[in-house]
């Protein structure tokens, strides 16, 4: 990982970069889907996988599906802002896209997982916000998971051992959102973001 890119990233352009993680089943995508549509100054980077392209997803907005040799490569030449395995892929945020987005006067948001927040909380300046999204319990949390019927038995066990280490990082993030009623948690976001924003403003006239 390299520190002085994303230094650079985070202070010569003027949008937020907003990382929303938390345990698998939490509710960040639709929470992310959700902001996109009602703040037009949001977009989301897309993120690179080595994990199996799903049927119904599509190249270049769910993600870009890459070979783990395309993976690696972009590795080796720098281009990962972070990147991190998650239940055994490779995934990772694209320099090249947060660039474009913050350029662009958008603020920037991240879905990623824990380790990927992590990451970046370490190198953060003022403009970057930790989002913390979290199931209102362990056993709603479960039964997320197993409700959407998409994980295999040991997969469902293997995210529930993950989403218990991912709980006992929340205290590095900036922001709890406990995910009970979406609408909810999507205003209480959206708050957040406007009153970041002002922060952010001030600093960058400062
Ligand atoms: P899924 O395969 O279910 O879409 O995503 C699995 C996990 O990977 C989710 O927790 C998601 O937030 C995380 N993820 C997606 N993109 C990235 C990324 O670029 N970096 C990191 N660290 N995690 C990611």
């Amino acid at each position: 990982m390299d520190t002085n890119g994303i230094v650079a990233e985070t202070t010569d352009t003027k949008g937020l970069l907003i990382v929303i993680s938390g345990p698998s089943g939490a509710g960040k995508g639709t929470i992310c889907q959700e902001l996109l549509k009602q703040d037009p100054g949001l977009a989301l980077s897309v993120s690179a996988t080595t994990r199996k392209q799903g049927p119904q997803e599509v190249y270049g907005r769910e993600y870009y599906f890459y070979t783990e040799n395309a993976f690696q490569k972009t590795i080796d030449e720098d281009g990962f802002l972070e990147w991190a395995e998650v239940h055994g892929h490779r995934y990772g945020t694209l320099k090249d896209k947060v660039r474009e987005i913050r350029e662009s006067g958008k603020d920037c948001i991240l879905e990623i997982d824990v380790q990927g927040g992590l990451q970046i909380a370490q190198k953060m300046d003022t403009s970057c916000v930790l989002l913390f999204v979290k199931a209102p319990s362990e056993e709603e949390l479960l039964k997320r998971i197993t409700g959407r019927q998409r994980e295999s038995r040991e997969e469902i066990k293997r995210r529930m051992m993950t989403a218990q280490w991912e709980m006992t990082q929340e205290e590095k993030y900036h922001y709890t959102i406990v995910n009970d009623h979406l609408a909810d948690a999507v205003e209480h976001i959206l708050e957040i973001i406007r009153e970041e924003r002002k922060a952010n403003a001030s600093t960058i006239h400062r």
